[in-house]
Order: structure tokens, then C-alpha cells, then sequence
């Protein structure tokens, strides 16, 4: 008889698993840049650095990226212990982040997820879709992301999501929302097969 597929939770990173807010906007303070608080609702940071644009802030966050600062940054607390607990469960839990590729950031990246006992790590670049991630698995996984774009994405895929609270996605459709890690491995798994179904 053929093995029944274990449940799969897909994870982003950056909001989620790491606070890469509140590393970034400090990185861009100690280089100068002026930030307008009012800009937080902004998801591609140009509301939040007017004066700056797309392309001068994608060179920060790649320098950031290749930072001692980035590869320090340590998981959001209670991260770890609820991932482990969906391991626990049976779920395959993955990571898919648009975190770039460039060799020295992916290890960077690697080092801060190192206490994660994930099943895998799907980096992207910064602009790529996660589509072809998602689609590469059955419909019912769970998404949790911050993003509103990746969290309409999962949901075209059948996956249910859960929007990380940020100031920019407060109106995205999704199936569930969380605000930290508390009782993370619980909602999540409440989740699992939610749409599918
Ligand atoms: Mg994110």
C-alpha cells in the first residue's frame, strides 16, 4: 500500500521566523537613510524610505544579507520549540524564502536557521514568485507568511494561510492569522487540510 504523504507546512523567514524588520530599519539608520514611520504599511519598503529608490534599497537589503548583523539575527522566541513540535507531529516543515541566492548570504541564512530542525530550505531571489514551490506540493499545506502577494499565492494553490501580523497585511484574504509563535504548532495544525477540504 502506497505511504500516505505526511502533512507539509511551508514557512517564510524574514517576519516570520526572524524579525528582519527590526534588523533591517536600524542597518539602514546606521547608514544614513532617513525613515518615514508612516511607511510601515508599505510591504517593498519604499513607503518606509522615501527618499531612496527600489533599487538603492534593494542594494541595503543585499548588503544587509551579507552582514555579521543578518547572520546573527536569532529566531523569533518560541520559533524553534514550535517547530520542532510540528516535526513531532509528523509534519514536514520547510522553509521558502526569497532571501536571494548568492552563495555568502545562503550561508548566512543556513547559520540563522541552523537550531530549525526543518526538512528543507527553498531559497529564492528577492523578486522570484513561490508558486513553483507551493505547486510542487498536494493541496492542504499550510502557508505562513507575511506577505501578501505569497499569502494570495498559497491560497490559489489550495494551501491554507496564515498571514504573520505586519502593518502591511492587515486586509489580505487568508485563512488564519498569528501574531507570534505562542501556540504556533497548534494553530498551524488546525490549519492543515483546511482548504482542500
Ligand atoms: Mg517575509
Amino acid at each position: 500500500m502506497a505511504e500516505h504523504p505526511a502533512p507539509v507546512v511551508l514557512l517564510d523567514v524574514d517576519d516570520v521566523l526572524i524579525d528582519w524588520s527590526g534588523g533591517f530599519h536600524p542597518w539602514m539608520l546606521a547608514r544614513g537613510a532617513i525613515r518615514d514611520p508612516g511607511g510601515a504599511a508599505s510591504w517593498d519598503l519604499c513607503g518606509s524610505y522615501p527618499g531612496l529608490a527600489w533599487g538603492e534599497i534593494l542594494a541595503e537589503i543585499n548588503a544587509f544579507a551579507r552582514s555579521d548583523s543578518y547572520r546573527d539575527m536569532p529566531l523569533r522566541d518560541g520559533a524553534a520549540r514550535e517547530v520542532a513540535a510540528l516535526r513531532a507531529a509528523g509534519c514536514d516543515v520547510y522553509a521558502v524564502t526569497c532571501c536571494g541566492t548568492d552563495p555568502a548570504i545562503l550561508a548566512n541564512r543556513e547559520h540563522q536557521l541552523r537550531d530549525l530542525p526543518l526538512k528543507g530550505v527553498f531559497p529564492l531571489d528577492h523578486s522570484d514568485p513561490k508558486a513553483p514551490i507551493y505547486a510542487r506540493f498536494l493541496p492542504g499545506a499550510v502557508v505562513v507568511d507575511d506577505a501578501p502577494k505569497h499569502l494570495e499565492t498559497a491560497m490559489r494553490f489550495g494551501h491554507a494561510a496564515i498571514a504573520y501580523d505586519a502593518p502591511w497585511n492587515g486586509s489580505v484574504r487568508c485563512t488564519d492569522r498569528m501574531r507570534d509563535w505562542t501556540l504556533g504548532a497548534i494553530r498551524i495544525i488546525r490549519n492543515l487540510g483546511l482548504v482542500a477540504a
